[in-house]
C-alpha cells in the first residue's frame, strides 16, 4: 500500500496554548514542543494546524505562527475552567474542531498531545478515518511511579488511546523503555522524536555580560534552577544543596529559582520553598523571579555556574538541553530523559536519588575547578549541538509518512 506524503496535520493541544509564556501553571516542555516542532515542521512545507481551547474572551479565532503553522482557538466550556473540569468539555471542544474541518477541510493525520487531546484525537480518528499518533508528554503510571499517583479513570483513558494510536512519540530511550515496562507493546509503533533547542537563542555567551545585564555580582557564583514550581520538579533540593555548601563554607553562591507555580500544588511548594529559605536563613542567596520567555531566559543561562534539575521524573528535559546548549554544566537527578542528556562527569553531573547534599557535592566539585567547568560547558554545548527541531520534524515528517501507507490501527 502506498500513499500520498501527509499535506496537512492537526494538532490538538486541548489543555494548553503553544502560544503562552511556559514556565508556570500548566504552560512547560509541552508548550515549547508543540510550538517549535510544528512549526519547523510546517518550515518543510507541511501545513499545521494546532487547536487549543479559548481560555479567553479576547482571543482571535486563529493566530498564524509562521505562515504554515496557524493556531485555532476553540470555544468549548466556559473561558475560566480548571484542569479537573476539561474532560467534560471534551465532547464540545471535538465538536467545535470537527466544525473547523468542516469549513476548511479535513487533515491527513491527527496528532495529539497529552491524554486530554488524545481522547478528542481518538474521537476524530473515527470520525474521520485518518491516522492518529499520541504524544502523552507524561502518563498516569510515570507519575504514580514518580510518587503522584493520578485517577484511575487517567489511567483507563490512557490505555483506550494507546490502543489505538498508530504510532506514539516518545523523546528518548529511557521513556521507551519505560512505556514498554508499564503498558507492554503497543498496537502502533513507538517512535523516538528527540526534541530540539532554539539554538540561535541557546547558545555560549559571556558570563560577565550576562551576570552585568541581571544585576548579579560578577564575582558570586550563580546557581540555576528553572521551571514550573510544582513538587516534582524539586526546587527544594536545589534550595537544601545550596544550604549545603554554605554550611559547609564550600561557596557563598547564589541560587536564581526561574519559573511559577503550576497547579494548586504547585501554589503549596511555592510557599514551601519562600518558608524553606527564610528557616535556612538564605534570603539574601536565593531569588525567585517570574516566568521569562526564552530569548531573556538565555540570559539567566549564561549568568549561571551550573543548572540545578533535581526532578523527581521528567520525560525528556528541554531545561537541561536549553542550559547545555548555552555551556552550562546541568547536575540533575538520573531520571529520565536526563540520563539521556547529561553525560555524567562530562557535561555534568546525574544525581541517584534527591539527597541535597549529593548534589552539593556534585556542584561543589564544579564550582571549585575551574578546568572542569569549563571543559563539562564545552562538552555540553557539544552534545547540545546535534539536537535540532529542524531534525526532529524531518523524522515526524517520516513517521507521518510512514504510518499513512500502512492499515491503521483498529481499536473497535
Ligand atoms: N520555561 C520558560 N520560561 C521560564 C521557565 C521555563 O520559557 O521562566 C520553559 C523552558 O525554557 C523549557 C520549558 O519551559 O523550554 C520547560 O520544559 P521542561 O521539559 O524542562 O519541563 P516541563 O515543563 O515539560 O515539565
Amino acid at each position: 500500500m502506498t500513499a500520498e506524503p501527509i499535506r496537512r496535520v492537526a494538532v490538538i493541544s486541548l489543555h494548553t496554548s503553544p502560544l503562552l509564556q511556559p514556565g508556570s501553571g500548566d504552560s512547560g516542555g509541552m508548550n515549547v514542543y508543540v510550538r517549535e516542532l510544528m512549526s519547523s515542521l510546517s518550515q518543510t512545507g507541511v501545513e499545521c494546524v494546532t487547536f487549543t481551547r479559548a481560555d479567553r474572551e479576547d482571543l482571535p479565532a486563529e493566530v498564524f505562527v509562521e505562515p504554515n503553522h496557524r493556531v485555532v482557538h476553540i470555544e468549548a466550556g466556559p473561558h475560566h475552567l480548571p484542569k479537573e473540569a476539561l474532560p467534560e468539555i471534551s465532547d464540545q471542544f471535538c465538536h467545535g474542531v470537527m466544525e473547523w474541518f468542516r469549513a476548511n477541510g479535513a487533515p491527513d493525520v491527527i496528532h495529539g498531545n497529552y491524554w486530554l487531546s488524545g481522547v478528542v484525537g481518538h474521537h476524530l480518528k473515527h470520525e474521520l478515518g485518518v491516522p492518529f499518533v499520541s504524544t502523552f508528554h507524561t502518563l498516569a503510571r510515570v507519575k504514580a511511579e514518580g510518587g503522584d499517583p493520578e485517577p484511575v479513570w487517567r489511567d483507563r483513558a490512557e490505555a483506550e488511546i494507546i490502543k489505538c494510536s498508530d504510532a506514539i512519540c516518545v523523546s528518548c530511550v529511557e521513556e521507551e523503555e519505560q512505556f514498554r515496562r508499564l503498558y507492554g507493546d503497543p498496537n502502533g509503533h513507538i517512535e523516538i522524536i528527540a526534541p530540539g533547542v532554539e539554538q540561535a537563542l541557546f547558545a555560549p555567551g559571556a558570563q560577565a555580560g550576562a551576570r552585568h545585564a541581571l544585576g548579579e555580582d560578577p564575582d558570586v557564583p550563580v546557581l540555576l534552577f528553572v521551571g514550573r514550581i510544582q513538587p516534582l520538579k524539586g526546587p527544594d533540593v536545589a534550595i537544601r544543596a545550596l544550604w549545603r555548601l554554605h554550611q559547609a563554607g564550600r561557596s557563598t553562591a547564589r541560587l536564581l529559582i526561574v519559573g511559577g507555580a503550576s497547579g494548586h500544588e504547585g501554589d503549596l511548594e511555592t510557599e514551601r520553598a519562600h518558608s524553606l529559605v527564610d528557616e535556612l536563613g538564605l534570603h539574601e542567596h536565593v531569588e525567585f523571579i517570574s516566568p521569562q520567555p526564552h530569548h531573556i531566559l538565555s540570559t539567566y543561562y549564561r549568568a549561571a555556574d551550573v543548572v540545578i534539575v533535581p526532578s523527581r521524573s521528567e520525560s525528556f528535559g528541554l531545561v537541561a538541553l536549553e542550559a547545555m546548549a548555552c555551556g552550562i554544566p546541568v547536575v540533575a537527578s538520573a531520571v529520565g530523559g536526563l540520563q539521556s542528556l547529561v553525560d555524567d562527569g562530562v557535561t555534568g553531573r546525574l544525581i541517584d536519588g534527591r539527597n541535597p547534599l549529593d548534589f552539593a557535592a556534585a556542584i561543589g566539585e564544579i564550582l571549585n575547578d575551574d578546568e572542569v567547568r569549563i571543559s563539562m560547558g564545552k562538552a555540553a554545548v557539544e552534545k547540545a549541538s546535534t539536537y535540532t527541531w529542524a531534525a526532529a520534524a524531518a523524522r515526524l515528517a517520516a513517521l507521518y509518512d510512514d504510518i499513512a501507507s500502512r492499515p491503521m490501527v483498529q481499536c473497535r
